[in-house]
């Protein structure tokens, strides 16, 4: 990474000088009634020179925890705190947001499939573009929020190509406890922004349409973390207490429910299954007929089911296969207590956090 010798002014269409902190509003499409599709940004440009680190949100537009860490973000830093610059796009899938829902509404595009986008393209690929080139392309790293699509959670975890040292450092600094190795899906933003040379990661977290406060301190000190790490605040790196990177190339599964009935989870209260525990049960209204779902493998549950009904086919639970070593390891980590306070059915992952 070249970090320059002097503080430098941050381009967009625009420019914010060193020491300046600017919240903007960047025009990436138009409505029907031809009124701007603007995505709200924050540019802290430090007065010292330094990294410039990109955080997005919302690029799904119900996973709204990112949107509460990016808030904070832009609230929290000023120039005279930062080495470097702090870009913050806080809704990216603007479109989608409005409407609650993942996708953009015109014809469910994806835009965490789109990236980088081109000029000449569909919806979601023009307002890919506009984000890619004023300021995802301009950045040095990159943290991506998410949450599961809903009536799922997801797991406190990363997603990062850690083959990539440069990927690993950025994601071993933000310091969750889970890291999920593999490169991004073709036209996510992290997959493009690492292939163009800007190590990104993923963080997942929780659930759609929820603030989850715990979740989003933990974010918030991660960021912090990986400021620390890349010398752009002063102050030092949050490890965790402990870490793993899982690497899921050999067994990684949704299981899918196989009938329709009412699915009870059954596995907890910590998210590690061996193979062969019951992780749910799918039963018909007149409680005749039992299905228990199995785990296939050991491994640690990062996603399930929240909506308690299912059809065939419908996904109950994402199942990361751990080897033997990770799995001793992990619990290792629940016997001493790591895992304390994590709750059981699918509900919560993170110690403490209240339900609803
Ligand atoms: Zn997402």
């Amino acid at each position: 990474m070249d970090v320059p010798e002097e503080p430098r002014a941050f381009r967009y269409d625009g420019e914010v000088e060193p020491g300046e902190k600017r919240h903007l509003r960047y025009e990436v499409s138009e409505t029907y009634l031809g009124d701007p599709v603007e995505v709200p940004v924050t540019i802290i440009n430090g007065d010292e020179p330094g990294p410039r680190l990109c955080c997005t949100a919302a690029i799904h537009g119900d996973e709204l925890n990112g949107v509460k860490v990016c808030q904070e973000l832009a609230a929290r830093y000023e120039p005279g705190d930062v080495r470097g610059t702090i870009v913050i796009v806080h809704v990216v899938n603007v479109p989608g947001y409005q409407a609650q829902q993942r996708y953009l509404p015109i014809y469910d595009q994806d835009m965490n499939r789109s990236f980088p986008g081109k000029a000449k393209s569909n919806t979601a690929e023009r307002m890919a573009y506009a984000v890619w080139e004023a300021f995802v392309s301009k950045c040095d790293l990159g943290l991506d929020f998410h949450t599961s699509t809903r009536n799922r959670t997801t797991m406190y975890h990363t997603r990062a190509d850690v083959s990539n040292p440069a990927v690993e450092r950025l994601a071993r600094a933000f310091g969750a406890s889970v890291i999920l190795s593999g490169g991004g899906d073709e036209g996510s933003l992290r997959g493009a922004a690492t292939v163009a040379g800007i190590p990104t990661v993923t963080v997942e977290m929780g659930k759609a349409h929820r603030f989850q406060p715990l979740l989003i301190q933990k974010a918030l000190d991660g960021v912090e973390s990986v400021l620390a790490e890349y010398d752009m605040v002063d102050g030092s790196v949050d490890w965790p207490g402990w870490w793993r990177i899982v690497d899921p190339a050999d067994q990684k599964a949704w299981l899918r429910a196989d009938r329709g009935g009412l699915v009870e989870m059954q596995w907890g209260p910590y998210p590690l299954v061996r193979a062969g525990e019951t992780i749910c049960t799918i039963t018909d209204h007149f409680s005749r007929d039992e299905h228990v779902v199995e785990a296939p493998f050991t491994g640690l549950l990062v996603g399930v089911l929240e909506n308690p009904v299912a059809l065939p086919g419908h996904p109950l639970c994402h199942l990361v296969g751990l080897n033997e070593e990770t799995t001793d390891e992990i619990e290792a980590e629940i016997r001493s207590g790591e895992f304390d306070g994590y709750r059981a059915n699918g509900t919560v992952w993170h110690r403490g956090e209240e339900q609803h």
